[in-house]
């Protein structure tokens, strides 16, 4: 079977991704990871987020590779290690905007459903479920409050230069764009399963994920 994991930023998919994956004995497959692949492979050329032509462009000659690696998975753009680089802050700010261009979802989509070809995936994203892959056999939508996603990133960060209400503000704003946009938005699909992490767990999670995925 393959199960769809979206949600809101920060509602803590990734972790719960993988460790349902690894549970399961499945292969993990974060497409976060993808669209900041293509936000830091933009900043490097100079594209600035609103030039749809020169990102369409880049994305037809880009090589993104998921690798399973110690923390989750390693990511390789064009062959180089990029699993940090992908995580700054300059990156988080912008993704949003470059995932909003239809060439780049088309093409990163065509990628992750090649990956999902095989069964025994765990695919984390914002539209696997009612887009990617809508005929995965288990849909979780896993959100939180806002307020609590900031505070687990904040306490993540460890940034001095970041305040907590910063930090919101970003996070809101982040959701209210991958939620307006017009192709495959942050959308919970009619047949996901909500789960509140507000007051559960990393691990009460996985435990909910897996006996889904049992039953
Ligand atoms: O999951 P993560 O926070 O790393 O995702 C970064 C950004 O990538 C999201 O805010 C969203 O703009 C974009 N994204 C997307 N569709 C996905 C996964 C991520 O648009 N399936």
């Amino acid at each position: 079977m393959n199960v769809a994991i979206d949600g809101p930023a920060g509602a803590g998919k990734s972790t719960v991704a993988r460790k349902v994956a690894e549970q399961l004995g499945y292969v993990y497959i974060d497409t976060g990871a993808m669209y900041r692949a293509v936000t830091l492979a933009a900043n490097r050329a100079g594209i600035t987020s609103d030039d749809t032509e020169a990102l369409s462009a880049l994305v037809a000659d880009l090589h993104i590779r998921l690798m399973p690696g110690e923390q989750g998975q390693t990511v390789l753009l064009n062959g180089e290690d990029v699993t940090e680089g992908i995580r700054t802050r300059a990156v988080t700010l912008q993704v949003s905007q470059i995932a909003s261009h239809e060439p780049v979802r088309i093409r990163l989509v065509e990628l992750q459903r090649e990956l999902a070809a095989s069964k025994g995936i765990v695919m984390d994203g914002r539209d696997i479920g009612s887009h990617v892959l809508p005929d995965a056999e288990l849909k979780v939508f896993l959100t939180a409050s806002v307020g609590i996603r900031a505070l687990r990133r904040f306490k993540e960060l460890k940034d001095d230069s970041i305040t907590l209400e910063q930090l919101e503000q970003e996070i809101a704003e982040r959701d209210a764009s991958d939620e307006k946009r017009s192709i495959s938005p942050l959308i919970r699909a009619q047949d996901a399963i909500v789960v509140d992490s507000s007051e559960l767990t990393i691990d009460q999670v996985v435990a909910l994920i897996v006996d889904l995925s049992r039953t």
